[in-house]
C-alpha cells in the first residue's frame, strides 16, 4: 500500500521586544540565572498583567506579512497545566479568539514546485521558565529569566506533504520575520522553534491519520530529518499491522531518531478559560494600517525586484533574497557596479562558500560588503584577473588590508598590455615549434597549452581575454 504523509506545523516566535508581555522585566538573553524577573513574572499572588503594546504590534505586523487576517477583538486564556518551569500554574495564551487567522505562505521545492501552505492562526502568549538539572547533584533549578517573553505562535494548516516542503516553509517563515523584523531568528537561544506534526495515510483516502508531535527541533535540519524518520517509522507500524500512538515524540539529533516522550494531550486537559486579569484585546482599523506601513520590501517583491532591476535568473533572485542579510550583502556590493550579474556570481560562488566553509554567518564574515565591492571593482575594470580575484580575497580573509593594498603588495595586476603579451605570444609559439604545428594540424586542444605557457610567464596575471585574440591571430 503507498502511503501519503500530512504535516503541519506550530511555530513558536519570540518576538523583539526589550521588555515581556505582561511586565516590564528585560528580555536580554544570557543574563544571571532570575536577574530578569518580578512579582508578575514570577506568579506571585495578586499581581496583575499589563499587556505589552509593541509586542501586539509586532503579532500584527507578523500576521500581515504572512496574508492573515486581523481579529480586531481577541482574548487571552489561562492554559493549565503544573510544571515547575511554570510559577503560576498556567501559561497566559489566545485560544477561542486569536489576534490573526486565515493566512498562507508561498513555498517553492525542487521536487513539488510552487505551493500555498495555509496558516490557521497565529496567537500571542507568555514563554515558560527554563529548568536546568544538574545530575550531579541530583537537583534541579529553575531559571525564570525566560518567562513571561513574548511569543507569537504561527500553526500551519496540515498543507505539507513533504520533509523538503516543511524544510521550505519554515525557512521562509524565518527569512519573513526577519525581514519585518520582529524576532531575531536565533535558533540556537530558542526564538524560533518549531513543533512537527506528522501522520501519514493511505494514497486517495480523505480523513486524516493518528499525528504524533515531534518537540525538540532547533535546526532546519533537524526538522528535515525528523519528519523524514518519522515518516518511515508510522510505515512500518502500519504495515506490520499495528496502529499509531497520537503521542509526543522527540528528536535525539545524536542517535538520528525519534523517541517517545509522552501521551499527547487534548485542548481539554488544559482547561483553557479567559484570564479574567485581561480585558480583551481591541486592535482597530488605522493601528492595523499604521503597522501595514511600516511593511518592508519582503523576500518575494525583493526577488521579483533583483530578476528585473539586475537581470537575475528567478532562481539566482531567491538565492540571493533567502534572507535579509545576504540580500543586503548583496546590493550593497552591486551597486557601485556595473556588472551585477558578475557580482550575484561572486556572492553565490565565493562569498558563500566561504561562509559554508567557515561556518559562518554574514554577521561573522571578516569581509564586509564595501571591502567585497571594491575588490570585484578591480575586476571590473580589468586591473586584475579572476584568478587574482581569488588571492586577494583570500587574503582579505586574514587581514584587514584593503585589496588594492593587497594587489600592489602581490604584484597581482593584469597584464593587459598587448604588445607586451603579443611579444610573448610570438616567443612561445617560436619556443614551441612542434606544439604550433600540431595545432595548426587540427589538434586544437592544444590552445590551452598555449595559454597554459603565457599565464605561467606572467605568474597567472595576463589577460585571458586579450590572450585568447593574440594567440588565435598568430597560431
Ligand atoms: P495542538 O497540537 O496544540 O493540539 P492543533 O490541533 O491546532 O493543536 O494542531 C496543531 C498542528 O497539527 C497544526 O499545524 C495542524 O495542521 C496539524 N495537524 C492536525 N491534525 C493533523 C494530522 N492528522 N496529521 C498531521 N498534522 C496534523
Ligand atoms: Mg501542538
Ligand atoms: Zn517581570
Amino acid at each position: 500500500m503507498q502511503f501519503e504523509p500530512v504535516i503541519g506545523l506550530e511555530v513558536h516566535a519570540q518576538l523583539k521586544t526589550k521588555t515581556k508581555i505582561f511586565c516590564s522585566c528585560s528580555t536580554e538573553f544570557g543574563k544571571s540565572p532570575n536577574a530578569n524577573t518580578c512579582p508578575v513574572c514570577t506568579g506571585m499572588p495578586g499581581m496583575l498583567p499589563v499587556l505589552n503594546e509593541q509586542a501586539v504590534s509586532f503579532a500584527i505586523k507578523a500576521a500581515l506579512a504572512t496574508h492573515c487576517r486581523i481579529n480586531t477583538e481577541s482574548r487571552f486564556d489561562r492554559k493549565n497545566y503544573f510544571y515547575p518551569d511554570l510559577p503560576k500554574g498556567y501559561q497566559i495564551s489566545q485560544y477561542a479568539f486569536p489576534i490573526a487567522e486565515h493566512g498562507f505562505l508561498d513555498i517553492h521545492t525542487p521536487n513539488t514546485g510552487a505551493k500555498k501552505i495555509g496558516i490557521t492562526r497565529i496567537h500571542m502568549e507568555e514563554d515558560a521558565g527554563k529548568l536546568i538539572h544538574d545530575p550531579a547533584r541530583s537537583v534541579s533549578m529553575v531559571d525564570l529569566n525566560r518567562t513571561g517573553v513574548p511569543l507569537i505562535e504561527i500553526v500551519s494548516e496540515p498543507d505539507i506533504r513533504t520533509a523538503q516542503e516543511a524544510g521550505a516553509y519554515l525557512r521562509k517563515l524565518h527569512a519573513i520575520l526577519k525581514y519585518i523584523d520582529v524576532c531575531d531568528g536565533n535558533m540556537e537561544e530558542g526564538s524560533f522553534r518549531c513543533d512537527a506534526n506528522i501522520s501519514i495515510r493511505p494514497v486517495g483516502q480523505k480523513e486524516f491519520g493518528i499525528r504524533t508531535e515531534l518537540k525538540n527541533l532547533n535546526s532546519f535540519k533537524h526538522v528535515e530529518k525528523a519528519i523524514l524518520y518519522e515518516i518511515q517509522r508510522q510505515t512500518y507500524v502500519i504495515e506490520e499491522g499495528n496502529t499509531i500512538v497520537q503521542e509526543t515524540r522527540l528528536w535525539d539529533p545524536s542517535r538520528n531518531k525519534t523517541v517517545s516522550m509522552r501521551g499527547k494531550e487534548d485542548a481539554h486537559d488544559y482547561r483553557y478559560f479567559p484570564d479574567p486579569d485581561l480585558v480583551p484585546l481591541i486592535v482597530d482599523d488605522a493601528w492595523i494600517q499604521s503597522i501595514k506601513a511600516t511593511l518592508p520590501e519582503l523576500p518575494e517583491a525583493r526577488q521579483a525586484r533583483f530578476v528585473k532591476e539586475y537581470d537575475l535568473t528567478p532562481t539566482d533572485a531567491a538565492t540571493l533574497t533567502s534572507s535579509i542579510e545576504l540580500a543586503d550583502f548583496f546590493e550593497q556590493t552591486a551597486s557601485p557596479l556595473g556588472d551585477k550579474k558578475q557580482a550575484a556570481n561572486w556572492v553565490m560562488t565565493t562569498f558563500l562558500g566561504m561562509l559554508n566553509a567557515q561556518g559562518i554567518t554574514i554577521d561573522q564574515s571578516p569581509i564586509r560588503a564595501s571591502a567585497f565591492s571594491k575588490l570585484l571593482k578591480l575586476l571590473e575594470d580589468h586591473k586584475i584577473n579572476a584568478n587574482a580575484a581569488k588571492i586577494v580575497f583570500d587574503e582579505m580573509l586574514s587581514s584587514a588590508k584593503d585589496p588594492e593594498t593587497i594587489v600592489k603588495e602581490k604584484q597581482l595586476e593584469q597584464v593587459s598590455d598587448s604588445f607586451e603579451l603579443e611579444e610573448m605570444v610570438k616567443e612561445t609559439i617560436k619556443e614551441n615549434p612542434q606544439e604550433a604545428q600540431a595545432y595548426k594540424d587540427g589538434k586544437t586542444k592544444l590552445f590551452s597549452f598555449f595559454m597554459g605557457q603565457i599565464m605561467k610567464k606572467t605568474r597567472g596575471k595576463a589577460d585571458p581575454k586579450i590572450v585568447t585574440q593574440l594567440l588565435n591571430k598568430n597560431l
